[in-house]
């Protein structure tokens, strides 16, 4: 693709829609809340693809992987200064200082050493990303996140020594199952827990996710459509 392409208003158009559908879905919820905020996925898609939907106004983004994440993403905020990034995917602790560095809001601590590390480098910093804890909602083995068992104890050590303050959860439900219970559960742990943020919902259950409560919903497919293959880092 070339910089004198066209805008693909297929990118644009998508996002309307999907703020369209977020929209309707919020009037449908039974516990009217705050507004849903949208986070277009734009991970394994290039700036060009992108750079639609920042001239289409959106704002926040989320990346599964920090590297990938710093190529297309440093530089960018000097131009959109309120730029939110959210990182969505696992992060080893060895990275916890570049998440720092580049996100607002980290989804996925998921075990006391890297909320060890993040509060570290954030304590050490001018950038004071927001967290959220992963649920391994469905209890799956090759799943990130926290057991359910062990959401108490995580939080407990946030809010206590580690001093890593938790804004919400976040999860990915099991793919091949009617994720309806599992949002319902995510919810009652939120609430239970008195964590007023709620990261979960994809292209293909957002609607759904909104009805038991999301504030935040994570949509790539829908907006970018299909992903290419991994991008070459090198
Ligand atoms: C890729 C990804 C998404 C977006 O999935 P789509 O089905 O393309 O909307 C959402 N959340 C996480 C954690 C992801 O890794």
């Amino acid at each position: 693709m070339t910089s004198s392409e066209k805008p693909d208003e297929t990118v644009v158009n998508n996002l309307s829609e999907i703020q369209q559908r977020i929209s309707a879905a919020e009037q449908g919820r039974s516990i009217p809340g705050s507004p849903v905020e949208l986070v277009a996925v734009s991970k394994m898609h290039g700036m060009d693809r992108i750079q639609n939907a920042l001239d289409a106004g959106h704002r926040v983004f989320g990346e599964n992987r920090v590297q990938e994440a710093q190529k297309k993403w440093t530089g960018q905020r000097s131009k959109y200064p309120d730029l939110s990034l959210h990182l969505i995917g696992p992060l080893q602790t060895n990275k916890a200082a570049d998440a720092v560095d580049l996100f607002d809001v980290i989804q996925t601590v998921d075990r006391p050493k890297l909320a060890r590390a993040l509060a570290k480098h954030i304590h050490a910093s001018p950038r004071n990303p927001t967290c959220m804890i992963q649920v391994n909602i469905g209890d799956e083995a090759q799943k990130a996140g926290v057991a359910i068992s062990d959401l108490g104890d995580l939080l407990n050590q946030c809010r206590g020594d580690i001093g890593l303050p938790i804004i919400g959860l976040m999860c990915i439900p099991p793919a091949a199952e009617s994720p309806a219970p599992y949002f319902a559960l995510m919810a009652k742990l939120a609430a239970a827990q008195g964590l007023e943020h709620l990261s979960m919902g994809m292209t293909g259950d957002f609607e759904d996710a909104i009805k038991f409560g999301a504030t935040s919903v994570r949509v790539g497919t829908g907006i970018f459509g299909p992903r290419p293959g991994p991008v070459d880092p090198t």
